[in-house]
């Protein structure tokens, strides 16, 4: 098979395969833009195998960096782009089940090919747009199949990432699994636990942002994979139940603020999943913020307050959350009321504590503290106006 009309982000790299080729060696755009190409969807990263060595590689080219060079992967730099160029390699002896303790440079493709995951990942094409088909993946693609190249059972045994790998796919392009590879995930679920709970975060955020949630959702309650990923264990029922819902999510928060909700954790209870899930602080945060307005949202008992403390990006968050949970509610008023509220943060109050200290004669301290918040409150519910005068004033009676 070839591909005629090659996405311009293959054109750009042509003269780096050229050069190498020129040069003696073999070379192949190989990965997930090669599928994506074939599937007609937007590409990102180009990467290149070689069977040139690293050094090779160094030597042929001006200019290269060394991203990864023990594993192989030098960055060329061609006209203001940089590409990763990998040499063609084994991944021998894995002892712990994820990562291989070390990896052998070979000058074949096929033995390359033969590590990959799926079979549809496992594709090689060349500068003029030839595919090199070795594990049938054309065929797997056509049908929109997910299949572990050669033994699947072997393959999640050497590296149980590509576990996640498969069910994040099934969301992500809406592929089917196929049977000997899922019932493999089954039997190597457990071997899950050795991998670092990061990668496994990114992989369960693109399922859950990917375009059949509920595929990955469903293999993932199936195959029991949820029973080894941190706080999950109980919640085997949440999962199965989610997978058959039609969900469109648009980015990790929405995802987590969903994911609390329907696991039925406050703001307290999702920050220590999220913590557990190795989450950055921001998310943490944010996520806490949506997951409280959602609450409210639910149960009808938003107030002012609830806007406030969710703030536009929590709000909408949480709308979009809802509408995914069919949770009835009248979006535009409550982005309405968000926008007409009298204050949108403390910062917008017309006087803060150096005010209070030169013009109320309060001293600093934690009594200060709670005067700002009770007239951040009076103001936010329109008790009292967001001007110095009368807000110095309600001050000065706090005070007494
Ligand atoms: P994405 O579009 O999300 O980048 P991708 O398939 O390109 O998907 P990458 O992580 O960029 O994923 O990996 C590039 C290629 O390397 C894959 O297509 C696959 O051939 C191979 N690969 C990546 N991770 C693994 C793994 N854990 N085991 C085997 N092969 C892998
Ligand atoms: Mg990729």
């Amino acid at each position: 098979m070839i591909v005629r009309k090659l996405p311009q982000e293959f054109l750009d790299a042509r003269p780096v395969i050229e050069t190498i080729r020129q040069a003696g060696f073999e070379a192949y755009f190989v990965g997930g833009s090669v599928r994506d190409t074939l599937l007609g969807i937007p590409i990102h990263d180009v990467d290149i195998a070689t069977s040139a060595y690293p050094q090779e590689i160094k030597s042929i080219f001006k200019k290269t960096v060394d991203t990864g060079i023990q594993h192989g992967t030098v960055m060329v730099l061609d006209h203001g782009e940089g590409y990763e160029v990998t040499t063609f390699r084994t991944e021998s002896t894995y002892q712990d089940f994820r990562r291989p303790d070390h990896v052998t440079f070979v000058r074949s493709l096929e033995e390359d090919l033969k590590r990959r995951d799926l079979t549809i990942n496992a594709l090689a094409m060349d500068e003029t747009g030839r595919i090199v088909d070795m594990f049938d993946g054309l065929n797997d693609l056509q049908d929109r199949r997910l299949k572990a190249v050669g033994d699947a059972h072997e393959r999640f045994h050497e590296d149980a990432l590509r576990m996640m790998r498969t069910i994040r796919f099934a969301s992500q392009l809406d592929f089917k699994i196929e049977e000997k590879t899922l019932r493999a995930i089954g039997e190597n679920a457990a071997l899950l636990e050795k991998i670092a709970v990061e990668r496994i975060h990114v992989e369960w955020i693109k399922l859950l942002t990917g375009k059949n949630p509920g595929r990955g959702l469903s293999a993932f309650y199936e195959t029991k994979l949820y029973q080894h990923c941190p706080m999950f264990a109980e919640y085997g029922e949440t999962f199965n139940r989610l997978s058959r819902r039609k969900l469109e999510i648009k980015d990790e928060i929405e995802a987590w603020t969903l994911l609390s909700y329907c696991l039925k954790m406050d703001g307290k209870d999702s920050a220590k999943l999220l913590r557990a899930w190795k989450s950055s602080n921001e998310t943490i945060a944010q996520t806490a913020k949506a997951v409280a307005a959602l609450e409210s949202i639910a149960a009808r008992s938003v107030t002012r307050l609830t806007l406030y403390n969710a703030g536009e990006a929590g709000l909408k968050t949480a709308l979009a959350a809802a509408r995914q949970l069919e949770i009835t509610v009248d979006e535009d008023k409550l982005i309405n009321d968000y926008r007409t509220l009298p204050i949108k943060s403390k910062k917008d109050l017309k006087v803060n504590g150096g005010d209070l200290i030169k013009e109320a004669g309060i001293k600093p301290g934690p009594k200060m503290g709670e005067i700002l918040d009770y007239l951040e409150e009076e103001v936010l519910f329109g008790r009292v106006e967001n001007e110095k005068a009368p807000l110095l004033e309600l001050a000065g009676k706090r005070t007494e």
